[in-house]
């Protein structure tokens, strides 16, 4: 049986990465895509784990290589999840976790004919998105006035998807991710760890 496509979205600064790293420690069967982009490391970041960076070149060649399944250009860089990559993992029976932007989850919602299950992760407040996409620290003045900006823009994107966590509390955050995952599987007649139910009438 095909793996199963879960797209998450959220505005910048919403605590998106903190909650996708805990879920998929906790939960097996889980694969995530690791996108190509064109925007430098943050510190900490590992090439090839949190993304793959890469240079504008490279990203024009692989557009050109039809090589993306959706790519967008996200404040002034540009992201891309590549089609090869997911395809192996659905292919291995394996769900897989798509971290992208509401324009990617726009075009793979398109794409497989709404097969796939999204999760907008929403901010609690206004005010609490501006005091952590400022403690990030590594913003500059600009580019954390864009981020805010499209942060609020894409808040709009919200009643679009599947479901909505609002990140309040990071355990319950994760434990809702988590149940949404399982619940997911289970409409798919999977066990939780993700493998295929097997049962006889
Ligand atoms: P960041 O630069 O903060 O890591 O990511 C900025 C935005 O780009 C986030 O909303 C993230 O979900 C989105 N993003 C990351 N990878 C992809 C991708 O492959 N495609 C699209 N469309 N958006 C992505």
């Amino acid at each position: 049986m095909r793996g199963k496509l879960f797209v998450i979205s959220a505005p910048s600064g919403t605590g998106k990465t903190t909650i996708l790293k805990k879920v998929m420690a906790e939960n097996r069967g889980l694969a995530f895509s690791v996108s190509h982009t064109t925007r430098s490391p943050r510190a900490g970041e590992i090439n090839g784990l949190d993304y793959y960076f890469v240079t504008n070149d490279d990203f024009r060649e692989m557009i050109t290589q039809d090589a993306f399944l959706e790519w967008a250009q996200v404040h002034d860089n540009f992201y891309g999840t590549s089609r090869g990559e997911v395809e192996k993992e659905l292919e291995k029976g394996r769900d897989v976790v798509l971290d992208i932007d509401i324009q990617g989850a726009r075009l793979i919602r398109e794409k497989t004919g709404g097969d796939c299950c999204s999760v907008f992760i929403a901010p609690p407040s206004s005010e609490e998105l501006r005091e952590r996409l400022g403690g990030r620290g590594s913003e500059s003045e600009k580019s954390l006035k864009i981020r805010l900006e499209n942060s609020l823009e894409e808040m709009k994107d919200a009643d679009r998807y599947d479901y909505l966590i609002v990140n309040d509390r990071l355990e319950e955050a994760v434990r809702v991710m988590t149940a949404i995952i399982l619940a997911e599987r289970s409409r798919q007649r999977r066990d939780p760890d993700g493998t295929p139910v097997q049962f006889n009438l």
